[in-house]
């Protein structure tokens, strides 16, 4: 789900092209994958509105000055201006990420951003019994073929591939740009859900991996040593 202005409002989500939110006045970041960050950087002079662990990894990962960032505490109200009250609420996606509900003179307005559902959502109480007038739904992976395994399950999956190849240095995340720090190491791509700071990447080669499980399953060894391919029980898919 890429960033967008929403018509009507004064609030851009994930979108930090000045040229095209140039009628923005409030600007929110929704986690910080690097497919929601694009065109944020050091050089950022607005107001940034994220969550609190979000705000604190921003300055870090992506040098945007500090006093341009400004934390709100997931699952309260706050009031911006007189023009828009904002929720933030648990994404269940990445460390820090969330969705927005937003209200104001021009209706009610939830942007999912990247989301995973659970049933425990429907027990928000910022939407209980509320009606949603605009619904901006993060459908990236909704189609039956993509079926993702549960949280729990990639968990135990990843756990036993580390377990099982003891003498490499197992990198988990985003890998096309992950520098190449010994013969040993090798790349777990795994749920996009897991890596709180990058994006869907996928490591495996066409015909490495495919196997697995899907996109962005499989553990190549960059090393030329011996393959850790994973076997169809081990595979994660992209999330
Ligand atoms: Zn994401």
């Amino acid at each position: 789900m890429s960033g967008t202005v929403i018509p009507g409002t004064p609030i851009a989500v994930d979108c930090w092209s000045v040229r095209r939110a140039s009628g923005a006045r409030l600007f929110f970041l929704s986690h910080l994958h690097s497919d929601h960050t694009a065109g944020l950087t050091s050089t950022w002079s607005r107001p940034l509105y994220c969550s609190p662990l979000t705000a604190r990894l921003l300055p870090r990962h992506l040098q945007v000055p500090s006093h341009w960032i400004r934390p709100l505490e997931v699952g309260q109200s706050h009031v911006l201006g007189e023009e828009v009250t904002v929720t933030l609420l648990d994404s269940n996606h990445c460390p820090g990420s969330v969705m927005f509900l937003f209200e104001g003179a021009f209706g009610t307005i939830l942007y999912t951003g990247d989301f995973r559902y659970t049933s425990a959502m429907q027990g928000e109480l910022a939407l209980r019994g509320r009606h949603i007038d605009c619904l901006y739904l993060d459908n990236t992976h909704c189609h039956p073929h993509r079926a993702l395994p549960s949280r729990h399950r990639a968990t135990c999956q990843a756990a036993r591939i580390i377990r099982a190849h003891p003498q490499h240095h197992v990198v988990i995340g985003e890998c096309p740009r992950l520098p190449l720090r010994s013969p040993r190491q090798a790349v777990l791509p795994l749920p996009h859900a897991w890596s709180p700071l990058g994006s869907p990447g996928r490591c495996v080669q066409p015909g490495e991996g495919d196997a697995a499980g899907g996109p962005g399953a499989g553990v190549q060894d960059l090393g030329g040593g011996e393959s850790l391919a994973p076997g169809a029980d081990e595979a994660a898919g992209a999330a």
